[in-house]
């Protein structure tokens, strides 16, 4: 199996941001530990190319971000401040992402390190998102006839709003997005299926309502599934709302892995949010998605 990282993917923040940027570290440094992945699998991100930027995102708007020209009314909705560093990470979480989806194609299963930047739109992200990097690896295996039909899996606890907005609507592509109906984002773009949970909302009900909508996706036939496994649905998250347990968590990620194989569909994983604290706590979850995927996919 492959897994893409990048050094690049940690970006200093002021002191006491909500977004945990060191968890891209700590997660590699997780899987190693764990031996849910050996170094010998472990890949260099390279970063995205224009030429694929701009199949999902606007040539002024991708232009505004390299440059540095992108007003701060974007910088203050994607809540980040610009830095070149900033950029070299988005670009490497989406080159990450692409070439994941290509290694899925080829092995059945592949991941990214980060990635799932789900509320990246055409011309502006928001939400700690700057370039949507399913919508760039969708867009770019369609174009390039490696695929023709492609589904989304979004169990962030926040609506893809971004996927929507630029992939949506079109008879190729499936979205299923099941997040927290009180929650982030509150500008929303409808996916093919989208799912409302309440507050509080535990192991239980979560896992029965994706039991429920999981299969719709395999009966769409996709060539590939990608698979944003946000861990912040976890009791713990700050922001989260709801109230999984790591268990429940992975359990969810069991389900998709396993009717993904036996729908014979590769998985390309993105790791997408999580803001539990301690980091330890986040960072576990998201080793145990790969950890489950191993256990799935061998
Ligand atoms: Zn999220």
């Amino acid at each position: 199996m492959k897994f893409y990282f990048s050094d690049r993917y940690n970006v200093p923040l002021p002191a006491n941001h909500t977004f945990p940027m060191q968890k891209y570290f700590l997660l590699r440094k997780m899987l190693l530990e764990r031996k849910i992945v050996s170094e010998s699998e472990l890949i260099e991100s390279s970063p995205v190319r224009a030429d694929d930027l701009v199949l999902a995102h606007s040539a002024d708007y991708v232009q505004s971000i390299l440059l540095g020209t992108v007003s701060a009314d974007v910088m203050r909705r994607i809540g980040f401040p610009w830095s070149e560093d900033l950029v070299v990470r988005a670009l490497a979480a989406a080159g990450g992402t692409m070439s994941a989806a290509q290694s899925a194609l080829e092995d059945g299963f592949s991941g990214n390190l980060a990635g799932g930047t789900h509320h990246a739109h055409r011309a502006e992200g928001e939400g700690y998102c700057i370039f949507n990097d399913f919508a760039i690896a969708i867009r770019h295996l369609i174009q390039n006839g490696k695929i023709e039909r492609a589904a989304i899996v979004d169990l962030d606890v926040h609506q893809g709003n971004g996927n929507a907005s630029i992939l949506g609507g079109r008879d190729d592509i499936y979205i299923l997005s099941i997040q927290g109906e009180r929650n982030f984002p509150f500008r929303r773009v409808d996916s093919t299926v989208d799912v409302d949970l309440p507050d509080g909302t535990s192991d239980f009900l979560y896992l029965e309502t994706l039991s429920k909508f999981l299969p719709a996706v395999f009966e769409f036939k996709p060539d590939i599934v990608f698979y944003q496994a946000g861990v912040d649905p976890l009791k713990e998250d700050r922001l989260g709302r709801l109230a999984l347990s790591l268990e429940g968590l992975i359990q969810r990620d069991r389900m998709v892995f396993e009717q993904a194989k036996s729908a014979g569909v590769p998985v390309c994983l993105a790791i997408g949010g999580g803001y539990a604290l301690p980091v330890e706590l986040t960072v576990t979850a998201h080793a145990n998605t790969f950890a489950a995927a191993r256990s799935v996919f061998g």
